[in-house]
C-alpha cells in the first residue's frame, strides 16, 4: 500500500512489526522480503514516488574534495537512479561484482580488518541478489567461469596479473518491480515524503520504541514497530543514529564512539599510461570496453594475483585500460584537487547567498575558490582545444594512442575517515552531517606500489613499450574521485568496542534496531558495493523473518 506521508493526521501514531527506514535497494529488498513473508511492515522514504528532488541538504563535505551532491538521490530506488554506464543493452547500468575471499580475512597489515564471517557465509544471499536484477544469468556464480575463460589477451599477461570480469546489470528493477509489488502489497505500507528524524527509547535504552517522522516542519507522525531496520545510505544511517540522543546522549549505539567513523570510498583514479607495443591492442576492444558475453554486458579489469597482494602487505586494487589520444591532458580539472576544491566552495558558496546568510568559513571557501581558478582556465583551454581537435578530425585529437589505467582501490579502514554532526541543521532542525573523507598513508603507498608492480609486469613480460606512473609519492593521485561508495560508518564486528552493528546487523546494546547497507561493511575490497549489500540485506530479512515468526 501506497501513501504520501503528508496524508497521515498530524501526531498519528503508525503500528507495524516492522519499520524499515529507507527505499534505496537495501529498504526495498527487505520491506518486500519481509511484507511476502505476511510481516505488517511500514516504510518510510523521504523522497517522492516520482520526479527527482532536489539535491539534499543533509550533510556538508570538510574533507577530500567530494560531490556530495550527486553521490545520492533522496527518492525511491535511492541511489540506483544515478547509475549511469552506457551498456550496449542500455543506459544507466551499473557494475556489479562480489567482495573476493581475502576481502573478508582479517589481513594483519591492515589494522582493523576483516569480516566476522567468510564469504562462503554469503554465497546464497550473493546468489539470490543477482536475481534481483531479473537478469538471465548464465550460472549462479557466473563471475568465476567469466574471470576463468576471460583470461587472455594483450593485457594478461600470463599469471602475473590476474583478470577480473564486472558485470553491468539494470537497477530499473528497483523502483520498477521491486516498487511496485510493495505499492500492491497488503502487508507493506509505503509513506513517500517521510522523513525519519529521531529513533525514541521510551522504556529502555536497549529498546527502540519509535520513529519520529517529519513530513514538514509543522507536520509530523510516529511509527511504533516491533523491529526497527535502518537503510537510509552509508552517511543518512549514521547521522540519524548520532542525531537520536532521546535516552543516549552520544547517539544510538555510539557508546565507544564509533558511528560515523570508519567512512571509506573507493578512490578511482589515474594511476598510470601505457603506450602499447602495437597498435593492435586499440582492435581488441573485448579487452577494455564494456561488451556483452552470455548475454550480459561485462567489462574486464585486471589485478595482482593475490600471493603478491600478500606478499607486498597491498591493499586490494582493479584496474581497467582506458583508450586515449595522446592529447587528452593530465592537467585537465579532474586530475587537479584544488581545481575540484575550487568549485565545490564556489557552489556552497553560491548556494548559502541564495539562502541569503554567509556560512561559517564563509571567507576561507571564498579564498579556496579563488585558489584553484588557474587549474579551471587551464581545464578549459585544454578542453576547448582537444574539442577543436575532434571537431577537425586531426588524427591526433581522434585516434588512440595510448591507455590510461583507471584504477579502482580498496581503502583502508581509518577510524579517522568519518561522518560525524555539523553545528548547522536542516529544515526540520536536525543537525546536518559532516564528511570528513581522509586517505591515509597507507592508501597512498599502496596505490604507488601497486601502479610500480603493475608497470614492471606491463613492461617485461607484456613487453609493452612505455608504461609510466602518475602517482606520486605522498600526493593524491590524479582524477581523484570517489566511486559514490558510503561504506564502514556503522561497521560490522562481533565485539561492541570494535564495530557498531554485530554480524546479523543488529546494533550492538539495542536489541530490537538493525543497520543495512554499507555502512555495515568493516572492510571494502574493490568491488562496487551494491551486490554485497544486498546479500547482506537479504540476509538480514532471512533473520528478522526468523525472529518475528
Ligand atoms: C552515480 C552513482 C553511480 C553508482 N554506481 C554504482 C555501481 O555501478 N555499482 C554499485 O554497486 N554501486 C553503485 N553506486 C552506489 C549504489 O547506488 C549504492 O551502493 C546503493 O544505492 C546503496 O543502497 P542503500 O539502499 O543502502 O542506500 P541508498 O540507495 O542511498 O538509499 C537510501 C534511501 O533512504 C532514504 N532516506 C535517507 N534518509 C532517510 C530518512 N531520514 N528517512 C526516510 N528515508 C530516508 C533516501 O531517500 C534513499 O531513498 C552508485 C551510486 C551513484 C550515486
Amino acid at each position: 500500500m501506497l501513501a504520501d506521508g503528508a496524508t497521515v493526521p498530524d501526531g498519528e501514531v503508525v503500528r507495524g512489526d516492522v519499520c524499515v527506514v529507507g527505499g534505496g535497494p537495501a529498504g526495498l529488498a527487505i520491506a518486500r522480503e519481509l511484507g511476502a513473508a505476511g510481516i505488517e511492515v511500514v516504510l518510510l522514504e523521504r523522497g517522492p514516488d516520482s520526479g527527482r528532488p532536489p539535491p539534499p541538504d543533509t550533510a556538508v563535505n570538510v574533507g577530500i574534495p567530494y560531490h556530495l551532491d550527486t553521490s545520492r538521490s533522496f527518492e525511491v530506488g535511492g541511489s540506483v537512479q544515478r547509475w549511469r554506464a552506457r551498456t550496449p543493452l542500455g543506459r544507466g547500468f551499473g557494475r556489479l561484482r562480489e567482495l573476493e575471499r581475502i576481502d573478508f580475512e582479517r589481513r594483519d597489515w591492515i589494522q582493523h580488518s576483516g569480516w566476522p564471517f567468510a564469504k562462503e557465509a554469503l554465497q546464497t544471499f550473493y546468489a539470490r541478489a543477482r536475481q534481483l536484477f531479473e537478469f538471465d544469468w548464465p550460472s549462479e556464480d557466473p563471475e568465476q567461469t567469466w574471470d576463468r575463460e576471460l583470461h587472455s589477451g594483450p593485457f594478461a599477461v600470463d599469471s602475473a596479473l590476474t583478470t577480473k570480469v564486472f558485470s553491468f546489470a539494470n537497477p530499473a528493477v528497483f523502483p520498477g518491480v521491486v516498487w511496485r509489488s510493495i505499492r500492491n502489497s497488503e502487508q507493506v505500507l509505503a509513506l513517500t515524503n517521510s522523513v525519519a528524524v529521531e529513533l525514541r527509547s521510551d522504556a529502555s535504552p536497549s529498546h527502540i520504541s519509535s520513529v519520529l517522522v517529519r513530513t514538514a516542519r509543522e507536520h509530523g507522525f510516529t511509527v511504533e514497530a516491533r523491529v526497527y531496520v535502518l537503510a537510509a545510505g552509508g552517511i543518512e544511517n549514521p547521522r540519524l543514529l548520532l542525531a537520536s540522543r532521546h535516552r543516549h546522549p552520544d547517539g544510538v549505539g555510539n557508546d565507544h564512539d564509533l558511528v560515523g567513523r570508519f567512512f571509506m570510498e573507493h578512490p578511482h583514479y589515474a594511476s598510470g599510461r601505457l603506450t602499447p607495443a602495437n597498435g593492435d591492442a586499440f582492435s581488441r576492444d573485448e579487452h577494455f570496453s564494456i561488451h556483452v558475453h552470455d548475454g550480459i554486458p561485462i567489462q574486464k579489469k585486471y589485478t595482482l594475483p593475490d600471493e603478491v597482494v600478500r606478499r607486498e602487505g597491498l591493499l586490494g586494487c582493479a584496474f581497467r585500460f582506458e583508450p586515449k589520444p595522446v592529447t587528452i591532458s593530465n592537467h585537465t580539472l579532474r586530475y587537479s584537487q584544488e581545481a575540484l576544491r575550487s568549485i565545490e566552495r564556489a557552489t556552497k558558496l553560491g548556494r548559502s547567498f541564495a539562502r541569503r546568510r554567509l556560512p561559517p568559513g564563509g571567507l576561507t571557501d571564498l579564498a579556496a575558490a579563488i585558489g584553484g581558478s588557474h587549474h579551471i582556465a587551464r581545464y578549459l583551454a585544454n578542453r576547448v582545444t582537444v574539442m577543436l581537435g575532434r571537431r577537425l578530425r586531426i588524427p591526433r585529437y581522434v585516434d588512440p594512442s595510448q591507455f590510461f589505467l583507471r584504477t579502482m582501490a580498496e581503502q583502508a579502514p581509518n577510524p579517522d575517515s568519518r561522518v560525524r554532526l555539523s553545528a548547522e541543521r536542516d529544515a526540520f532542525g536536525v543537525p546536518i552531517a559532516e564528511l570528513d573523507w581522509r586517505l591515509s598513508a597507507q592508501d597512498l603507498d599502496s596505490m604507488r606500489r601497486t601502479q610500480e608492480l603493475v608497470g614492471r609486469v606491463l613492461r617485461t613480460v607484456g613487453r609493452h613499450r612505455r608504461v609510466e606512473s602518475l602517482l606520486k609519492e605522498g600526493a593524491l593521485p590524479p582524477a581523484l574521485s570517489g566511486g559514490n561508495h558510503h561504506m564502514g560508518t556503522t561497521r560490522m564486528h562481533d565485539s561492541p568496542r570494535e564495530g557498531v552493528v554485530d554480524r546479523q546487523g543488529r546494533v550492538h546494546g539495542v536489541h530490537n534496531l538493525y543497520v543495512a547497507g554499507s555502512s555495515v561493511f568493516p572492510t571494502v575490497g574493490y568491488a562496487n558495493p551494491t551486490l554485497t549489500l544486498l546479500a547482506l540485506a537479504l540476509r538480514l530479512a532471512d533473520h528478522v523473518k526468523g525472529e518475528l515468526t
